[in-house]
């Protein structure tokens, strides 16, 4: 991929990746090193890109704004891990 401080395309994956799990690059045209969310918008947000786009497909469904879901980004996970036992409650129900 190419650098996103210079755009070189010189760039290296490194071995290491982000806490985040993203793969990390080191350019050596200006030895910057980045991973492969440096750049995109949803970088400074520093949470998973899929749970990102969840909150933001919530917002468009139902037109709501993050303070009326009263939710941060903590709550988010906790209410999908929620739904998810749901699923599987339900799936368990059919099948008694
Ligand atoms: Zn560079």
């Amino acid at each position: 991929m190419n650098c996103p401080h210079c755009a070189s395309q010189r760039t290296q994956e490194r071995n290491k990746k982000t806490v985040l799990g993203y793969r990390t690059f080191r350019c050596s045209a200006c030895h910057h090193n980045f991973n492969e969310r440096t750049g995109t918008p949803f970088n400074f947000l520093e949470y998973p890109t899929d749970l990102v786009l969840l909150v933001i497909l919530w917002r468009l469904r139902y037109k709501l704004s993050l303070r009326d879901l009263g939710l941060d980004v903590r709550a988010n996970v906790v209410l999908r891990s929620r739904m998810k036992r749901c699923e599987i409650g339900k799936h368990a129900l059919h099948h008694s």
